[in-house]
């Protein structure tokens, strides 16, 4: 349980002067009221009480905080307030902000450290960074084109259904690409047999986390299978490969996982709060005609186990779903001049990430053939809900960001999908804009 503690008149754990504030010494959560003082004369009121009673502005800068933070493990804050340099007392408005978000503190404080709306604040009240131009920079170059295409993009590029030996070996693949890093990946197959058009067919999806026993998790997530199309009659050797569908995607994965490995075995040795999780789906394509029952096997499979998985270990209370802080779904990326866009009100701030990180290296001329700042990632524009392997989480209230280009790139479902018409330099600037994503997203 939290030690609550009232701080008067000392720095806050939070920016700013704290006049008042209340919390939790402890690692785990607290919350904050925290006062910004203006100037040294103002400073020298030291009674909080009286902070409320006065108006004229000029005791009191405003009310420039209200903060839920939490610290140690969990270590997060939720920033309201009004801004920095306002001069006007404080208002009746600020003032009921202030008792109203004191009656949270004290509901907050006395909720039990497993009760099911913990998961739900941290994950709502999630923190990113943000890296400066030389972190930028030096993120961006650990990223190799080449390693990606030649090393991790290849070897999948061959037919691979479900239950076939194609599949065995891109699942090879993957999990010795993951296992051989020194993050520490602890690397897991969730198999299982599942009846389809074609009969009972055993999928695999290969799920490699960072840190199991870490309280939240972003989860980082393609498919790896590829769909069961005719093949050519003129060639019949030419089978579907999928190159944006989604093996481009799951080298993409596989390139992060290497680019980031130093940064990744520090927050895996930091014992962080949120950790990464990565998810290589099988089965997400049907067998047939796509139907509520022939498609995302592997998907539909995994949320309902993390449904049933308590966590942490033991917990009565909340299971391995809730411990998911977002679901990022890469899907049909490979293609020239994708047009990513917003999906997800609930995510909309992570994807103003991505946003942003695109348009930062833009700017820093760290992107190649990216002719204006904004040439991915467009909020502008919505062209509906979109099937996917995110959909048996959204339907359990999992976080979604989906990264998928729309609309779909002109080769999809063809045999057409091919190395050939990937495009290189937009594969490298999607992962260079990730790699900065997951850096902020993960704080380091
Ligand atoms: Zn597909």
């Amino acid at each position: 349980r939290c030690s609550p503690w009232l701080q008067l008149g000392s720095d806050a754990p939070c920016s700013g002067t704290g006049l008042l504030s209340l919390g939790c010494a402890d690692s785990c959560y607290g919350v904050g009221l925290i006062f910004v003082q203006r100037n040294e004369q103002q400073s020298q009121q030291q009674n909080p009480r009286r902070r409320f009673g006065k108006r004229q502005g000029k005791e009191l800068n405003s009310i420039n905080y209200c903060t839920i933070y939490s610290c140690g493990r969990d270590c997060c804050s939720i920033t309201v307030g009004t801004q920095y340099g306002v001069t006007e007392g404080i208002s009746d408005f600020e003032v009921c902000y202030c008792v109203f978000y004191s009656i949270c503190v004290h509901l907050l404080l006395s909720l039990p450290p497993t009760h099911p709306l913990i998961p739900l604040l941290l994950q709502l009240s999630h923190k990113a960074s943000k890296s400066s131009p030389s972190q930028v920079r030096r993120l961006v170059s650990q990223v190799d084109g080449s390693r990606l295409w030649e090393t991790h993009l290849r070897p999948i590029l061959i037919e691979r259904l479900p239950g076939t030996l194609g599949s065995q070996a891109v699942r090879q693949h993957i999990s010795s690409t993951l296992s051989s890093l020194s993050a520490g990946w602890t690397v897991e197959l969730d198999s299982f047999l599942s009846p389809t058009p074609r009969g009972q067919v055993t999928f695999s999806n290969i799920i490699a986390t960072l840190d199991p026993g870490a309280p939240r998790r972003l989860l980082l997530t393609c498919h790896y299978d590829s769909k069961v199309l005719p093949p050519d009659p003129r060639v019949p050797e030419r089978v579907f490969l999928g190159a944006s569908d989604s093996a481009v995607p799951c080298a993409m994965i596989l390139e992060l996982a290497s680019a980031l490995d130093a940064q990744l075995k520090a927050l895996n040795q930091q014992a962080s709060a949120v950790t990464l999780q990565l998810v290589f789906f099988d089965g997400e394509e049907s067998f047939e005609e796509w139907t509520a029952t022939d498609s995302l096997y592997g998907s539909r499979h995994l949320a309902e186990r993390m449904a049933h998985t308590p966590h942490p270990l033991g917990s009565t209370h909340t299971n391995l779903l809730q411990a998911v802080d977002l679901f990022v779904l890469l899907d049909l990326l490979g293609g020239p001049d994708p047009l990513i866009v917003n999906h997800f009100d609930n995510t909309a701030r992570w994807f103003d990430r991505l946003i942003a990180a695109e348009k930062r290296l833009h700017r820093q001329g760290l992107l190649t053939s990216h002719p204006s700042e904004q040439t991915y990632f467009r909020k502008d524009v919505y062209l509906g809900p979109v099937q996917d392997d995110h959909i048996p989480f959204l339907n359990k209230g999992v976080p979604v960001l989906h990264v998928i280009a729309t609309p779909f790139p002109p080769f999809w479902h063809t045999l057409d999908d091919t190395e050939e018409n990937m495009h290189r330099p937009t594969v490298e600037n999607l992962t260079k804009i990730l790699a900065v994503f997951l850096a902020e997203y993960l704080g380091f």
